[in-house]
């Protein structure tokens, strides 16, 4: 932790080492303390001091000074670290300028000079001050800041990037919190630039995109080797697995991820049936521990970084990333599981990002204290979104197509629910339009038995609705099923083209696609069980299939 600042400035270097030292004396274990004899270079560094987040308990200036005094000094200071106390340094002939000065500037006292013994005529009043300044003294956040408008899609999407990669960071909303204005004054940022991303060292990324961002926080997003035994794309529970698997056992691995690690899994407030973790754990949790096991492993780990395509020559497959770079490899593991569906409707299309959120939950909930939210869909990550989002939100109402939560839901969560007061379930009721200016207010919902439509307040949508696999980018002759899913294994047998497809002697491994040495796992597979627990099965497993796929080739 950065300790507070105790400030001096005096013009004549002899007193100004005597004050140093007496200072450091008493004062260097619990404070910073800082000297100059310049008043230039003290004007200088205080707005510096102030943009790195440090914070002055204290200052200490001389009176005369040649070219500005000491009550004038403060008064500069002051409008930087308007609470740090303020005391000023006398010569007796000066004593009436300090008094005039505790009204123009508050000055919090004065000391005469000189100061000797300090233990009777220093440290008894500074202890004084700094035990006030103390009281009141709220430590900064130190880390990375994050200011924006609630309801601005881009600063969701970095707020999203930021907690999927686990970067600790704290969240300033421009209409909410007068810290916000205060960053953006400091750093001379309007508004129009947000969203910002203040560093812990000042530094400021207007507008950042994703990328700007992790290269900043130094996520590694290219690749370091020529050539990998094993890539793997999609860094969820599968493709975590996976990489686990290959590092260990010794394999050159690759894992990349176009987002986070973690997948849906790590969006997920609480995995409660995950073997080995009778209390549950958070999908944020699994994933620290996951990656950090993997890179343990010397997995190289690319994130942000999406892959748009993949091509076979000979026995090495190329993996073009949307920034232009390129992996080779022997051999895939796709692990790019699934997105939730859009809503096809207009009218929430526009508040994607500003009250509409695809699950989320975690990410955005704190937004919503005291204030009414709805969710669509009726299964397992519905279900959590909703238990998540009731701690802070007045209400959750559920709304499903089926009349209850029985057939898409697990018991325990159901039970849950119903001794949770304020989450009510909607039965048979569709959600059909949004209201609202610049953000969503309100939902119109459609009883889908009488047709009846009402209008309700809504600050927020989270919806969990069905699944779409991350493969429309693959255009090689791998098949999928009707609905994109990836097919393996002997389930490619059924498919008319496969034999097309598939010129080997052998048949495909199971979990192989009909593209020797591309394998799947975990929900982007057809028949997946979507389970964290069946995807890290999926993704070890794979890695088992890999090693026969490279030992015949
Ligand atoms: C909110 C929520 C709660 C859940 N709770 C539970 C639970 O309690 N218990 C349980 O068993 N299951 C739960 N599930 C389901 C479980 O999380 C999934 O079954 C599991 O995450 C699937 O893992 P996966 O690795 O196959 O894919 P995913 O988790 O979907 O991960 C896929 C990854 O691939 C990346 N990706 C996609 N396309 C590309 C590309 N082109 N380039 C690079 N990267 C790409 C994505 O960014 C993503 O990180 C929950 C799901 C959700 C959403």
């Amino acid at each position: 932790m950065r300790l507070p600042i105790i400030f001096s400035i005096d013009d004549d270097p002899q007193v100004l080492q005597a004050i140093q030292h007496d200072l450091r004396q008493q004062y260097r274990k619990k404070y910073r303390i800082l000297c100059t004899s310049s008043v230039q270079e003290a004007l200088d560094s205080l707005p510096e001091l102030k943009k790195k987040g440090e914070e002055v308990a204290l200052f200490l200036s001389d009176q005369r000074m040649p070219t500005m005094n000491g009550v004038e000094f403060l008064a500069q200071a002051r409008k930087i670290f308007p609470n740090a106390k303020r005391a000023l340094l006398t010569a007796y002939s000066d004593i009436d300028a300090a008094i005039r000065a505790i009204n123009e500037v508050q000055l919090d006292y004065y000391i005469a000079k000189p100061w000797d013994p300090p233990e009777e005529k220093l440290y008894p009043v500074l202890d004084d001050l700094l035990s006030d300044w103390q009281s009141d003294y709220r430590p900064a956040y130190e880390g990375l800041k994050l200011v924006g408008y609630q309801f601005s899609p881009r600063s969701h999407e970095l707020k999203d990037f930021l907690a999927g990669n686990l970067f600790p960071y704290q969240w300033l909303d421009i209409e909410d919190d007068p810290q916000a204005q205060a960053l953006l004054d400091l750093h001379g940022v309007e508004r129009k630039d947000l969203p910002i991303i203040v560093l812990g060292d000042g530094t400021v990324l207007t507008q950042p995109t994703i990328g700007d961002v992790g290269e900043k926080l130094g996520l590694q997003p290219k690749a370091t080797q020529d050539l990998y035994d094993l890539a793997i794309i999609g860094a969820g529970p599968a493709g975590l697995a996976a990489a686990v698997y290959g590092g260990s056992e010794g394999l050159r691995t690759v894992l990349i991820d176009k987002r986070a690690p973690g997948g849906q899994a790590g969006t997920s407030s609480r995995i409660e049936n995950y073997l080995g973790f009778p209390n549950g754990l958070s999908g944020a949790d699994l994933t620290r521990r996951a990656i950090t096991q993997a890179q343990r492993f010397g997995v190289e780990f690319l994130a942000p970084q999406e892959v748009i395509s993949i091509k076979s020559r000979g026995q090495y497959k190329h993996i073009s990333m949307a920034d232009g770079s390129e992996v080779v490899t022997r051999a895939i593991v796709l692990s790019t599981g699934v997105a939730y569906h859009k809503l096809e409707n207009e009218s929430l299309d526009k508040y994607t990002g500003a009250g509409v959120y695809y699950g989320a939950a975690t990410t955005e909930a704190y937004a919503f204290k005291g204030r009414p939210v709805y969710i669509v869909g009726g299964g397992n990550s519905a279900g959590q979104g909703a238990m998540y989002l009731s701690r802070t939100a007045s209400e959750v109402c559920i709304c499903v197509r089926r009349s209850d939560l029985s057939s898409t839901m697990s018991q325990y969560l159901i039970d849950q629910i119903a001794k949770t007061p304020n989450i009510k379930v909607l039965g048979c009721t569709e959600v059909v339009e949004g209201l609202g200016h610049e953000q969503l207010e309100c939902l119109v919902l459609e009883d889908m038995n009488s047709k009846e439509r009402r209008t309700v307040k809504a600050a927020g949508l989270f919806v969990f609705i069905g699944t779409k696999p991350y493969t429309d980018w693959i255009e090689m002759d791998i098949i999928k099923d009707p609905k994109g899913f990836i097919a393996t294994g002997r389930d490619l047998a059924k498919y008319a083209d496969f034999k097309q497809v598939w010129k080997h002697d052998r048949e495909p491994f199971s979990l192989e696609t009909c593209s020797a040495g591309i394998f799947a796992a975990g929900d982007v597979r057809a028949g997946a069980m979507n389970r964290v627990a069946s995807a890290v099965g999926e993704g070890a497993m794979a890695v088992s299939f890999v090693h026969k796929y490279l030992a015949e080739n």
